[in-house]
């Protein structure tokens, strides 16, 4: 414990410097935050903003569903706290794999494959509306990313953007201000990076899942121990398929970001920034470990290491790649 507080205090140079290599790539470094009251800690470690809020943790412990005035001034408190800083919000991601007492939860033979992420939104429209009227509202007050979870089909997305045309409707209605918002989907199964050309064009930016993404692409419950060998940091499949993201969203001009545990792993940032990612979205105790990785790295060699990394075709190849990159660079 000792050790590890030393090793922070030391990581506290990096916190002011810009977010660059040597050679002069910068990668944007957002936290990833479940309770608003963690913003003073990003404040500390100096993301630039939130790139990943995961609404349902309102909900988790909640008597009730917080009404619309109780999220709008939520999400507002947030914005105000993050001074001009981003703040991305990924809808509810709630389904029969969370438990959340608020909710009427019908439990389901196969969670992971049942109703969650925006499929639960699209099914219980009046939920999303009124999360997406206080969010659009709160826009009114700063930079705000509008994020949906689990998106594998284009109808799901069109679905979702109906319902906004909705919240805005009922908005004007009412004589309510609100502003525009950023939209984005969170990449976390096959479907989506395949379908991915189809969807780029509504898109304002993509955030990948990593976490999901390995489960759905290795049909590998990520919350079962016994699998844990089937669920490695990063396998071939997983890699080609951020790949292939990463690829897909430059093309179409769409900023790309990965938010699953990945990227709070420092040693896998060479490649992560290799591939070419814009940004990462990293829990806050990891952020400074992250960032030094990258000031005192060159993009040059992230790309030439991003490049031999996605030939390799096993886990083990893959992990000893970036072990070895690792000692041989620092
Ligand atoms: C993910 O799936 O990688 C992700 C960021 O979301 P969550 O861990 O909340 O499912
Ligand atoms: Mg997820």
């Amino acid at each position: 414990h000792v050790e590890h507080l030393k090793q922070q205090q030391a990581l506290l140079v990096y916190k002011d410097k810009p977010s660059h290599t040597l050679d002069g790539h910068a990668l944007t470094l957002r936290a990833n935050v479940g309770n608003l009251s963690d913003i003073s800690s990003l404040m500390l470690v100096g993301a630039e903003g939130i790139g990943l809020f995961r609404t349902e943790f309102l909900l988790m412990n909640a008597q009730a569903l917080p009404d619309e005035d109780q999220q709008y001034k939520l999400y507002s408190d947030a914005l105000q706290a993050l001074n001009g800083q981003t703040f991305s919000i990924r809808t509810f991601d709630v389904g029969a794999d969370k438990d959340i007492p608020c909710l009427q939860q019908h439990t389901e033979e196969n969670p992971a494959l049942g109703v969650r992420g925006i499929r639960y939104s699209l099914l219980n429209p009046k939920m999303f509306i009124v999360q997406t009227k206080a969010i659009l509202r709160a826009a009114c007050h700063g930079d705000i990313r509008l994020m949906f979870p689990m998106v594998s089909q284009i109808e799901e997305l069109l679905q979702a953007f109906e319902l906004i045309e909705q919240a805005k409707q009922q908005l004007v209605e009412q004589g309510k201000k609100f502003g525009s918002v950023k939209y984005g989907i969170v990449v976390e199964t096959p479907a989506a990076v395949l379908s991915l050309e189809s969807m780029l064009p509504y898109l304002d930016f993509v955030s990948i899942g990593s976490n999901d993404l390995t489960q759905y692409t290795l049909a590998a419950d990520r919350t079962n121990l016994k699998l844990a060998n089937l669920y490695p940091p990063l396998s071939p499949a997983v890699l080609r398929l951020i790949a292939m993201t990463i690829e897909k969203c430059h093309q179409a001009k769409v900023k790309v970001c990965l938010c699953g545990e990945l990227a709070s792993n420092a040693n896998v940032l060479p490649l992560l920034m290799g591939l070419g990612l814009n940004e990462l979205s990293i829990n806050p105790a990891s952020l400074l470990a992250v960032k030094a990785r990258i000031v005192e790295g060159n993009f040059s060699a992230f790309y030439q290491h991003a490049q031999s990394v996605k030939q390799l075709i096993t886990n083990a190849a893959i992990d000893e790649a970036i072990k070895s990159f690792n000692v041989s660079s620092k």
